[in-house]
């Protein structure tokens, strides 16, 4: 294959081809050099008086497959001198981070692909350790969240007829319970709360201003008292709704509480009666055959 075509398939520009090392069934090694002659002094930011000073050992570097084969850019891990700052520095490389043995993009690629797998998955693909790549994984969260985060807040800041969605979950088997705050139209979930007590949610908000910077058009929860409280104190403008699944479940206990009323004031046949059908009151409609 020519030069130049591997050139295009790497795809990193600051580097050029030199030599192919060797290639057999699994492993692609390459030789890469930098384009440019010299780099800029980190000091006077100029390479007018840098001069090179030979290389040290070749670096290492893992890069995204070619051919499914695992590809490895050995580069020179190039010695300079500021003649100027009297200072020695090496080259950077801006596809690979300082002391990486993996390139960025290989390393984006791999969390990516964590992101919507598992780390045993990403690491079959990319034949990489699976501890390798939780590292990477566990490197890339908290960017990865403080991204997300931006990313779901500034869509619901800006989303015309905002639909929250506040509900509470346990955790731990049902000891704590926290609250998620979720886009319901964006389908994104916003934040977790610890706790679910009013005090837990004044808090949130007193630790979290730009709760109220959200112009919501309606929230819709459950029927907690102190979430409707809390909503109307944040959102005052905001139609509160009651979800389905909660009032379904209120309705249902209130019409056999009738029924229960009704069953006891009549004869033994009609009461056996009323009480066997009591199931046809409960499920819901769609589930319903048209004899039911
Ligand atoms: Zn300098």
């Amino acid at each position: 294959m020519k030069i130049q075509y591997i050139n295009e398939l790497l795809d990193i520009p600051e580097l050029k081809t030199h030599q192919i090392l060797s290639i057999d069934r699994d492993e692609l090694h390459i030789e890469t050099l930098p384009l440019s002659d010299k780099q800029c002094c980190p000091i006077c930011k100029s390479d007018q008086n840098v001069i090179r000073k030979g290389s040290n050992s070749m670096r290492t570097v893992q890069h995204l497959p070619v051919f499914e084969k695992k590809t490895y850019q050995h580069v020179p891990s190039i010695r300079m001198y500021c003649i100027a700052c009297e200072i020695g520095f090496v080259w950077v490389y801006a596809f690979v981070g300082p002391k990486q043995r993996y390139s960025k993009l290989f390393r984006s690629h791999t969390i990516e692909q964590t992101l919507g797998s598992t780390a045993t998955h990403s690491s079959r693909m990319h034949q990489v350790p699976a501890s390798t790549v939780q590292r990477m994984h566990n490197e890339a969260v908290p960017a990865e969240y403080e991204r997300i985060y931006e990313q779901v807040w500034g869509e619901a800041k800006e989303a015309e007829n905002l639909v929250l969605g506040i509900d509470d979950f346990a955790s731990k088997k049902g000891h704590t319970y926290n609250t998620g705050i979720h886009n319901l139209r964006g389908e994104t979930m916003l934040d977790l709360l610890p706790g679910r007590k009013l005090e837990d949610l004044r808090t949130y908000v007193k630790e979290n201003p730009s709760f109220l910077l959200l112009t919501p058009k309606a929230v819709i929860m459950d029927l907690a008292q102190a979430y409707h409280t809390w909503v109307s104190e944040c959102f005052p403008n905001a139609i509160r709704i009651a979800d389905r699944f909660h009032v379904h479940g209120y309705v249902i206990e209130s019409v056999q509480e009738v029924r229960k009323s009704v069953q006891r004031t009549l004869s033994p046949l009609a009461k056996a009666y009323l009480k066997a059908g009591h199931r046809l009151l409960n499920p819901p409609v769609e589930t319903l055959g048209e004899e039911r």
